[in-house]
């Protein structure tokens, strides 16, 4: 059975980046990138893999904590979730961006963010733009320490008031969530 791990980012003390609501609400990453990644973690479970997930509560975990975790549990695919943030601007469309560093999960990176950004244009069925902001390498700690292959994706921008609409709200975190899903199941699981 293939082990997956799924890392919610941030958590307990460490919230993430800030944004604010259309109402004028604080949102913060960590408790949109949780909801998202529990999301995810049902559905793989679905599928048949074996989850394990670096927090299932609004908890602080250092970074080293969850690669080794990862690392003793054995995992053979890992998962970062982030939602992105920016210190000024604003950009139409719900931007996409996924990280690798070792290379041989440059592919793995690669399906999962096109999976991704195809199974959102469907999911949202045009309502939604978008916006692909490309495949990158970062000398993450998640990446460079994890025996496994990692990715870390990030999904929107917290600091968008538009994006947020759409990560705070149960519904879509839903549909986020199973997108980033198939998304892995895609690659992990080819033939299916
Ligand atoms: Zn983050």
């Amino acid at each position: 059975m293939t082990k997956i791990y799924i890392d919610p980012g941030h958590g307990g003390k460490d919230p993430g980046a800030l944004g604010y609501n259309s109402i004028g609400a604080q949102v913060q990453e960590k408790n949109i990138v949780l909801p998202l990644s529990q999301f995810t973690r049902r559905c793989l479970i679905g599928k048949g893999y074996n989850v394990m997930i670096s927090r299932n509560e609004d908890k602080y975990v250092t970074l080293m904590e969850r690669v080794n975790e990862a690392n003793n549990w054995g995992a053979d695919a890992f998962l970062c979730v982030h939602s992105n943030a920016r210190q000024s601007g604003f950009v139409q469309g719900f931007e996409v961006e996924t990280y690798w560093m070792k290379p041989n999960e440059r592919e793995y990176a690669r399906q999962i963010h096109n999976h991704f950004i195809n199974g959102m244009e469907i999911g949202y069925l045009g309502i939604l733009q978008i916006v692909d902001r490309g495949l990158k390498t970062e000398n993450f700690c998640v990446l460079r320490e994890t025996k496994m292959i990692s990715a870390l994706i990030e999904v929107g921008f917290v600091t968008d008031i538009d994006d947020v609409g759409w990560l705070a709200d149960e519904m879509h975190q839903r549909m986020i969530g199973r997108i980033l899903c198939e998304a892995m199941d895609k690659y992990l699981n080819p033939n299916e």
